[in-house]
């Protein structure tokens, strides 16, 4: 299979059809079903989608008269191989939709790098009084919940009061992972003898009888 940087240097790369001197498209390759025998062994592949490609339009001929049945053929090529080869359609519609978005794979693979990255730092950031890899886990709701639930567990650790605010503007999709996180930033509060005020949510003195900022009894 190929890997992330790979897929998309292959994206890149423009190739032509021989039948229609057309661009050919880079698309996802179809999801593959178990029992289908080989899968692709790619993720990607390129095929020409013009509808007016000779080879296209003529395959409607040769596949009724070859098997009796309604379809045609489109140019393919495989990444990395250099003769394309004509491939069964059904119909017009087949593989359209499945073009590869590059910008969207770009920031996918800068998501997964980013998300390694901080995956690494874990073991060190207490040492380093490095929140990021800690933060950007934890605010990362795509990133693996085992991580996010060892980033949150160095909260305390790392006794950064400022990784309160952006952690209380964040929507969490688990309620079990906001649940943990409320823990741990009140875990993190009371260490350092503050608390959040409920009525403005300024972090104030844990023995404050009235809020400071907000002048509300407590
Ligand atoms: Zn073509
Ligand atoms: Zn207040």
């Amino acid at each position: 299979m190929l890997s992330c940087d790979e897929c998309i240097k292959y994206a890149e790369k423009k190739y032509i059809c021989p039948h229609c001197e057309t661009i050919l498209s880079c698309c996802h390759v179809p999801p593959f079903h178990v029992g289908d025998g080989l899968g692709w062994g790619t993720e990607i592949f390129y095929v020409c989608l013009n509808d007016e490609c000779k080879l296209f339009v003529n395959g409607w001929k040769s596949i009724e008269n070859l098997y009796g049945h309604v379809g045609s053929y489109r140019y393919m090529l495989l990444p990395g191989s250099k003769k394309g080869e004509a491939m069964m359609v059904a119909g017009h519609q087949a593989f359209k939709g499945s073009e590869v978005d590059i910008e969207e794979m770009k920031a996918t693979n800068k998501r997964h790098q980013k998300e390694k990255e901080a995956v690494a730092q874990l073991d060190s950031c207490v040492a380093d009084k490095n929140l990021e890899p800690v933060m950007f886990l934890i605010l990362d709701e795509q990133a693996t919940l085992g991580d996010r639930e060892k980033a949150i567990k160095l909260l305390k650790d790392l006794n950064d009061l400022s990784c309160i605010d952006p952690i209380r503007n964040h929507s969490f999709l688990k309620a079990d992972m906001a649940h943990m996180v409320n823990m741990a930033l009140l875990d993190l509060l009371k260490a350092n003898f503050k608390k959040e005020c409920p009525h403005c949510s300024e972090i104030i003195k844990l023995q404050a009888k009235f809020c400071k900022h907000c002048q509300q009894k407590l």
